[in-house]
């Protein structure tokens, strides 16, 4: 039998987002205490120096810049097209795949190494449980 768990709000779309109460939410790296590269989610060991030693849990920074970019025209039913799937270099360490917003997705509007802003929106859906979810979004730096 399960329990039902009472929600005070809506909850991160991914384990990496946080919500702490009364303050911003953030995306949470892990460290390796090794050499100090920064993935999102648990790891096993690094991939950058194959360390197996303890990963430290870091709050990751809300500026980056964009490492590369795709302009996304098809996708599942529902998903509003075209928008600009991202992939960007987080200040400080982290590398975080996200949509792009903001910019009209074309071409000529997003450029390479351009900084960004990270935030957190309503994910624009709910599961079941009638629970809505807090997902990062990117979008140019203000
Ligand atoms: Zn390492």
């Amino acid at each position: 039998m399960s329990e039902k768990v009472e929600s005070s709000g809506p909850l991160p779309a991914v384990p990496y987002i946080k919500l702490p109460e009364g303050a911003d939410p953030y995306l949470e790296g892990q460290k390796c205490s090794s050499c100090g590269a920064v993935y999102l989610g648990q790891r096993m060991a690094c991939g950058k120096c194959f360390s197996r030693e303890k990963f430290e849990a870091v709050k990751l920074s809300d500026r980056g810049t964009l490492h590369v970019f795709s302009i996304v025209h098809r996708s599942f039913p529902g998903v509003e097209v075209p928008f600009v799937s991202a992939i960007v270099d987080l200040e400080g360490g982290g590398t975080v795949k996200g949509n792009l917003v903001g910019v009209e997705p074309e071409p000529g509007s997003v450029e390479l190494g351009m900084p960004v802003d990270v935030f957190f929106d309503d994910a624009g859906r709910k599961d079941g449980d009638g629970n809505s979810y807090v997902s990062y979004f990117f979008r140019p730096a203000a």
